[in-house]
């Protein structure tokens, strides 16, 4: 009998009530503590040797790079039942981010559900509560799928005329500012690790510039003494005050990034997200780097800009971002909502399967991993109503054939995919709250 075949028929045998979680980064990590916490069977795959996602820096999906800092402080990306420890700096480093989640997979002592060193290449839905997972361990079957593989490790490539006789990377690539030694570097795109990158390049390069196709808003690090992102948290103002003040604070404290050379934005204050950096702008102030228009072809060490102007590299970075990926699973299986986002209730559940779920498709300003956690917290209580054959979760079943809800709020996000799956942050833990509590 086919190797296949006879799993399939040895599977029949017992009935499997576990489920599999695919990636312990924040969320795998999250989900798998609520899973025990509710006492649902699972177990976890990581590529990795580690746990820590892409903040593990020898992860081959990692993204991040050796002077990474988290740009959200602290408090406000702890975990709130698994706060920091006291000395660690407001924005901490990668390694002791690593360091961190490290520490919660030990503290609630997950890591053993976890296959290490395991890449799941491929799953498959056999049936209702079926699941086929295809990993370096072969073939084998759960109730259900968590899906956590993050979102910042497909790379999303421009696509510009002409051949580049230097060397071309993507930020993915990019682990250490020694590639820049005496090199003359362009920097294209400046998202949080554009400018994370441009800025190490200064101290290497013979010259760094910054190509944009657009104008940004800048978010200092600390305001008033304080991590911006912490300033007014509990004080309720409507978001048009909200926007209009927090503009006008980030313009004092970081700079007027249009007075530095940046186009001027097209857009409000967090419709796209915001750049959070006190040092970009600082550094155009000091001449130590320029702002260049987008690129219109390569020629050569040649790059020639959109606005005439042209100038000799030998590196560009692509810091372009990520496309929201899932290659493991059939597209069709996600119900891809016109091709941006998979069209799941609160980013989070199949409209149609009670046995597939994302944990992490989510952005949002000050949302941290405390949210991530919340959503795999919901996931937990729906599977243990489910469990339970309450009718609690017969009723959220049906709220979630829905589909995709708008948790914009009053915010309208920039149409661009970047922000396709960027929520209100209000809005969005209003609605994660009150979804837990239908189902408890
Ligand atoms: C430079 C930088 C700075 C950032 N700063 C912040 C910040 O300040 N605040 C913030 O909230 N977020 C920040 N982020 C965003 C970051 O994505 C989140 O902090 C967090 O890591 C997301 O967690 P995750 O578990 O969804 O994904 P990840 O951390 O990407 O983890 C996904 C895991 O899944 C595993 N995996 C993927 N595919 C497979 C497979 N096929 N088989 C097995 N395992 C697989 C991966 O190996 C990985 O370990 C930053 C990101 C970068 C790059």
């Amino acid at each position: 009998m086919p190797l296949v075949l006879t799993q399939i028929h040895l599977m029949g045998q017992f009935k499997n009530n576990t489920y599999a979680i695919i990636g312990a980064g924040p969320c795998g990590l999250s989900a798998a503590k609520n899973l025990q916490d509710q006492g649902i069977p699972f177990e976890g795959y990581e590529a990795a040797e580690e746990v820590g996602g892409l903040w593990n820096i020898k992860n081959p999906i990692s993204s991040v790079y050796e002077s990474a800092h988290l740009i959200s402080s602290k408090t406000m990306t702890e975990y709130k039942d698994f706060p920091m420890p006291q000395n660690t700096p407001d924005y901490p480093s990668q390694r002791e981010v690593f360091g961190y989640l490290k520490n919660y997979a030990d503290h609630f002592d997950i890591k053993k559900f976890f296959h290490l060193n395991t890449f799941v290449q491929k799953i498959e839905r056999i049936e209702e509560g079926k699941w086929a997972i295809h990993s370096d361990l072969g073939v084998k079957y759960y109730k259900g799928v968590l899906i956590c593989n993050g979102s910042l490790s497909t790379p999303n490539l421009p696509d510009f005329p002409g051949e580049f006789s230097g060397k071309i990377i993507h930020s993915k690539e990019y682990f250490s500012a020694d590639i820049f030694n005496n090199k003359r570097v362009l920097i294209v795109g400046a998202g949080n690790s554009g400018c994370d990158i441009a800025v190490d390049a200064i101290h290497r390069a013979k010259y760094v510039d910054l190509s944009v196709r657009r104008g940004y808003h800048f978010v200092p690090k600390y305001a008033f003494g304080k991590p911006a992102d912490t300033i007014g948290g509990k004080i309720r103002i409507p978001t048009k005050l909200k926007i209009a003040v927090e503009t006008q604070i980030s313009k004092w404290f970081a700079g007027d990034p249009v007075k530095l050379g940046f186009p001027k934005p097209d857009h409000k204050m967090f419709q796209t997200h915001p750049i959070i950096n006190s040092l970009v702008l600082y550094h155009l102030g000091h001449g130590d780097l320029n702002i260049k228009s987008n690129i219109k072809k390569f020629e050569g060490d040649d790059v020639h800009f959109v606005d005439g102007s042209s100038r000799a590299y030998d590196i560009v970075v692509y810091c372009t971002g990520y496309k929201l990926d899932y290659p493991f699973i059939d597209n069709r299986l996600l119900a891809w909502n016109d091709s941006k986002i998979p069209d799941f209730y609160l980013q989070i559940f199949h409209p149609r399967f009670n046995d597939l779920f994302i944990v992490g498709m989510v952005e949002s300003t000050g949302l941290g991993w405390e949210y991530r956690n919340q959503q795999a917290k919901l996931v937990s209580h729906f599977l243990k109503a489910q469990l339970q054959n309450s009718s609690k979760a017969s009723a959220f079943i049906e709220k979630k054939k829905q589909g995709m809800v708008d948790l914009t709020g009053p915010m309208k996000y920039l149409d661009v995919p970047r922000m396709a799956f960027y929520v209100h942050k209000q809005t969005y833990q209003k609605a994660i709250d009150q979804a837990i509590s239908s189902l408890i």
